[in-house]
């Protein structure tokens, strides 16, 4: 096993790996910005290094100071968590190169995936189904863009290739808007991408979001843990993730599992890895493959039994999976609901004191969170604040569940959004399963 991780994250994820750390004897490390001494990891770390002032890119972002932190404490390896540095193949170039294990796939891995154009090309090299679509960057030859375009069929999406967290995307529904969308987008991927290539896909009208994790080691062995369902999403971001998704039925699952798990092989995938896809009319479309752990993953965890973190920790370190394809079985089902520290109505972020913290409990809850009472939510990161995941024998026994365990819930001081849980555990749609990726917004408004 590995002696010592740095945990290149903050909030319940970092918490999440320090508890995977610690339960396989490996010391941690947390490093964290000057903002974040408070943390509840940072509490529990075997060490911690400040890196940086609160913003990110001087902190959480900044390379050397993370490779610096790894080796004034003797680490040996970095786990990167989801968002920040953890999809950056420069940094897990760097990491390995300092002579640090990087808790991911392989950087070239990284980079091919990272760009959704080279994604899909993957992809359809392997023969994952995707969305009809441009399939190569546009040029600045409007006739031909619009050709593509009409070929596609409006409403069409733009993507920005090198896009990522539900941003740089922009629907097209009619020829006329194409060529100022196309200038706009293009100019929004520059500044927030520093990469100005877009492409163009179908814009699917109602389709579910259905993702499937996969896990492969250093030694050629790859699995899939079924799906989750995130479809639920306001501005492209999920709001509430389930799993299995409803109405996939078993030879489905094993059918595109496997095909997925195929496509690791391929492409000599390492570690955890999601691939997503939209689902409509019985057909997926893969959209993008995500090269770490997610924060949906509990949902998996709880239905399939196997600790992802942990897990990836051991693929680190070099073992074989500690579980082949035929131990895989889905148990009951699991829904998660993202709690953010932010206006019920406005989704305006909402920091601060949380001056009461009272997590629910009971058979089949589980709540990842940093949160405790007097913690000071800072202003300068994402605004999850806790995961509240709950498991049943059934779909209708997790929701119960959930819906208790949202009762029961307490986050005092702060705005948050367990108004719109409260009311979307009970929705009738939402209950009877399947609703798409566009339900919560049409809601909303
Ligand atoms: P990101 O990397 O920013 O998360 P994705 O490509 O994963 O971007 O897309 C995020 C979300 O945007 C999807 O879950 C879906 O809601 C919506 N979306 C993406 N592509 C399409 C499409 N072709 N048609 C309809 N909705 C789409």
């Amino acid at each position: 096993m590995l002696d010592k991780v740095v945990i290149a994250n903050r909030g319940e994820i970092a918490l999440r790996i320090l508890r995977a750390c610690h339960e396989l004897g490996i010391k941690t490390v947390a490093v964290h910005s000057s903002a974040d001494r408070d943390l509840m990891h940072v509490r529990l770390a075997d060490e911690s290094v400040c890196i940086g002032p609160p913003i990110p890119t001087e902190s959480y972002l900044n390379i050397p100071a993370i490779l610096s932190a790894a080796e004034v404490t003797d680490a040996v390896a970095i786990h990167p968590g989801y968002g920040f540095l953890s999809e950056n193949a420069d940094f897990a170039e760097r990491v390995e190169e300092s002579g640090f294990i990087f808790i991911g796939p392989k950087p070239e891995t990284i980079r091919l995936m990272g760009d959704k154009l080279s994604a899909i090309g993957a992809m359809k090299r392997v023969g994952i189904p995707c969305v009809p679509g441009s399939d190569a960057a546009l040029g600045d030859d409007m006739p031909a863009n619009m050709k593509v375009a009409r070929t596609i069929g409006y409403p069409v999406i733009l993507k920005a290739s090198g896009g990522g967290g539900g941003r740089g995307m922009r629907v097209v529904h009619a020829e006329a808007a194409l060529p100022s969308a196309i200038g706009l987008t293009r100019r929004e991927a520059l500044a927030a991408f520093q990469n100005d290539s877009v492409y163009v896909e179908k814009f699917l009208e109602h389709p579910r979001h259905v993702e499937f994790q996969v896990m492969a080691d250093a030694h050629g062995n790859v699995v899939h843990l079924g799906e989750r369902d995130c479809s639920m999403q306001r501005r492209h971001q999920k709001v509430i993730e389930e799993a299995p998704a409803p109405g996939i039925d078993a030879e489905t699952r094993d059918v595109m599992g496997r095909r997925c798990a195929d496509a690791c092989r391929e492409i000599g995938y390492r570690g955890a890895g999601t691939f997503e896809f939209l689902y409509e009319d019985g057909e997926f479309y893969f959209i993008e493959m995500n090269t770490r752990v997610q924060v949906e993953h509990p949902v998996t965890e709880l239905v399939t039994g196997i600790d992802i973190v942990r897990e990836q920790l051991s693929i680190a370190a070099g073992n074989p999976l500690s579980f082949t394809q035929s131990d895989v079985v889905i148990r009951g089902h699991a829904i998660e609901c993202r709690i953010n520290a932010e206006d019920p109505v406005s989704f305006r972020p909402s920091p601060g004191t949380i001056k009461l913290f009272h997590p629910p409990g009971g058979p089949g809850i589980r709540v990842d969170s940093h949160l405790y009472d007097g913690y000071v939510v800072p202003p300068y990161y994402d605004s999850l604040i806790a995961k509240l995941v709950a498991h049943g024998d059934s779909r209708q026994a997790a929701f119960a569940r959930m819906s208790n365990a949202l009762t029961e819930i307490v986050v005092d001081g702060i705005e948050t959004n367990l108004p719109l849980h409260r009311d979307l555990i009970h929705d009738a749609a939402f209950a009877a399963g399947g609703t798409d990726i566009h339900y919560l917004e049409h809601k909303l408004a």
